[in-house]
């Protein structure tokens, strides 16, 4: 058959041949063509479904969500050698949902710190993406955007202060473990801690979980201002009582006598603040 054919394309007169013979000619090809397009596509579809490639669209398969636009769905493009999707309906999937958002240490600081932090005003948010809290300054289509975008995109916070109201970050509050000894681990704190510094937002680093401890380092990172001397207030323990008050950072070096402040002051001062 194929030696006919090209006999016939090296024997023809082609210097004779009619415009119907030229007609005739392509048509043949195209019938070639099309056949061989149909043999191909034929064999692709074998190959596909043998090899359970042959994955259904995702609106194909009837469900809940989408039962009501199934029949509205455009028939299927047959792709050749389409990769098989790694996420479809029915798919057994490695996935399962987690018991809290916080790890059990995390769990136990958060009971202690909402109160803490409820009590002064604020709201705690728990794994908040560094990208969600900070922006870039940078246009996306200037250069190096990825790069320092890439810096915060897949590093979270452990936790966020937020304003009640407005959500805007007020403080990060990291709770520090044996984890973070790590060389991975220390190379991420030192980022966040340069970047946190960098945009004038207070980064507190916990590796104690008590309250008394994580309600002092709260406090002193607003930096209340002793207005006698410049230097800021610390929150005290009054050993006789146990109570909590606000008091000159520099009582003991140089003697500053400022007068102490009770909690209740030390909530305004820092509402003012904030
Ligand atoms: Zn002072």
């Amino acid at each position: 058959m194929g030696n006919i054919f090209i006999n016939f394309i090296i024997e023809a007169d082609w210097g004779s041949l009619e415009i119907a013979d030229i007609i005739i000619v392509l048509l043949i090809v195209l019938f070639v063509f099309s056949l061989f397009t149909i043999i191909i596509r034929t064999v692709f579809r074998v190959i596909q479904a043998f090899l359970g490639f042959f994955i259904p669209e995702e609106d194909e398969v009837i469900t809940e969500e989408n039962s009501e636009d199934i029949t509205s769905s455009p028939k299927k493009q047959f792709k050749p050698f389409r990769k098989k999707p790694l996420i479809y309906w029915g798919a057994d999937l490695p996935y399962k949902l987690n018991k809290s958002l916080l790890t059990d240490r995390e769990s136990e600081f958060f009971k202690i710190l909402e109160p803490i932090v409820n009590k002064y005003g604020f709201r705690v948010k728990s794994k908040v993406r560094m990208a969600d809290v900070i922006n870039l300054t940078l246009d996306e289509s200037q250069k190096n955007y990825w790069k320092y975008f890439k810096e915060i995109s897949q590093k979270h916070f452990d936790f966020c202060i937020c304003d009640p109201i407005s959500l805007a970050p007020v403080m990060i509050i990291e709770l520090d473990d044996k984890s973070h000894e790590s060389e991975k681990a220390k190379k991420s704190d030192r980022i966040k801690n340069i970047i946190c510094n960098h945009i004038g937002l207070k980064l507190l680093r916990i590796t104690l979980i008590d309250a008394i401890h994580i309600e002092k380092h709260f406090v002193s990172k607003f930096k209340i201002p002793c207005t006698n001397c410049g230097g800021i207030y610390m929150i005290r323990t009054n050993s006789k009582t146990d109570e909590l008050f606000g008091g000159c950072s520099n009582f003991q070096e140089t003697k500053c006598n400022a007068p102490t402040i009770s909690m209740d002051e030390v909530k305004l001062r820092i509402a003012q603040l904030a």
